[in-house]
């Protein structure tokens, strides 16, 4: 089923068994459909419905590419500053909402979580729902479109989306610090975090990439500053290409998320073997796992999202939030959607 309207939407759930929604698959882990499950395809329902670049606010249909939306954003000097990964590759709003999945700027401008205003959803009784508004003075009530973030479709089809937008930085500049030991660029980092940096990223085993943003009089000294405080660093020539390589996360076989902290990533360490980047100070690592990695992650106990590759089970641990549960009973009485 490939609806073009909200209305065909709303008609495609109320006729449906189960479904898994899908906007073209940048994630199949969570969107590929499971036996018995009908997919609901979202690429049809794409377009900026609003923009307001005065306001720093758009709206639009969940299907729509972020690349889309970046590059009008972009025509006016403004971005989605969580950076949401997989961009290029054809991730859409709805999908990196539904994931909950940010980039290495969220260091330092927060995650999807803070730039989602509002939501509109299709419950698994086809009712049309609105969570949140479309301005950024919105405080009334609790901000249910917030629990879509990482619901991982499990409470309706998302349809229509908000988002406030910054401006992006004047100007930016990266530099880039191999280390010899992991102790040492976790020290760094340590250091690092107190400071105004756009990202700060840790490449394994020890090579930091540091991100800068401002205004261009004042950068090549804060540069000079930062290198200082690190005691070296080179500046990298393509900033920009090198930032939007970083969030194509070409891991695999199994690409995963890992909420981390920066004190567990020697315990993290111990685990992974295959290419992978923390992200934002250390509060996530993305990595490419063996199907027998992630088995002995699950066997640890260690939470993670897998995004790519064939599993049955894509999040660790299942849910079990009673709070979540309810909610889910509540917006989905009849299990159309899958828990995960
Ligand atoms: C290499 C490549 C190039 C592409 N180029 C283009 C292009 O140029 N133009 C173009 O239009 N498309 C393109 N696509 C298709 C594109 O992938 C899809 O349009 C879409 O962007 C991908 O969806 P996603 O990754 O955001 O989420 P998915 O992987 O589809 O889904 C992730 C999770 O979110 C859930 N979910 C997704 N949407 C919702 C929602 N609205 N409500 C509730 N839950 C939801 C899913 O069930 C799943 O749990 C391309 C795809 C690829 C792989």
């Amino acid at each position: 089923m490939r609806p073009r309207s909200v209305e065909e939407v709303q008609e495609a759930v109320r006729q449906a068994g189960r479904l898994r929604v899908q906007a073209g698959g940048t994630k199949p882990a969570l969107s590929a459909p499971r036996e018995g499950e009908e997919v609901l395809d979202l690429s049809g329902l794409r377009g900026v419905l609003e923009y307001a670049p005065e306001e720093f606010v758009f709206t639009a249909l969940a299907g729509t590419p972020v690349a889309e939306v970046e590059a009008l954003l972009r025509a006016h000097g403004q971005h989605l500053p969580f950076h949401p990964p997989l961009a290029h590759e054809g991730a859409t709003l709805g999908g990196t909402v539904a994931a909950g999945l940010s980039g290495p700027l969220r260091h330092r401008f927060g995650g999807v979580r803070d730039f989602i205003l509002g939501v509109r959803f299709v419950d698994g009784e086809g009712r049309l729902v609105r969570a949140g508004g479309k301005v950024v003075k919105n405080a009334a009530g609790f901000g249910f479109h917030r629990l879509m973030v990482g619901s991982l479709g499990a409470f309706g089809v998302m349809v229509e989306l908000s988002f406030k937008v910054f401006p992006y930085p004047r100007s930016t500049a990266t530099l880039r610090l191999a280390l010899g030991r992991l102790e040492e660029a976790l020290e760094r980092m340590e250091r690092l975090l107190a400071l105004d940096l756009m990202a700060l990223d840790l490449e394994p085993p020890a090579t930091l990439w540091v991100r800068l943003g401002g205004l261009p009089e004042s950068l090549p000294l804060r540069v000079e500053r930062l290198q200082a405080l690190l005691g070296g660093g080179e500046v990298v020539e393509e900033d920009e290409a090198y930032w939007e390589e970083a969030r194509r996360l070409a891991y695999g076989p199994l690409l995963v998320k890992i909420p981390a902290k920066l004190p567990e990533i020697p315990r993290l360490e111990a685990l992974l073997a295959g290419p992978r980047r923390y992200i934002a100070g250390g509060e996530a690592v993305y990595a490419g796992l063996e199907p027998e990695e992630r088995e002995r992650l699950k066997a640890l106990g260690v939470p993670h999202l897998v995004l790519k590759g064939e599993v049955p089970d894509p999040l660790f641990p299942p849910p079990q939030d009673p709070f979540f549960l309810k909610v889910k009973r509540a917006l989905d009485p009849r299990g159309r959607f899958p828990l995960s």
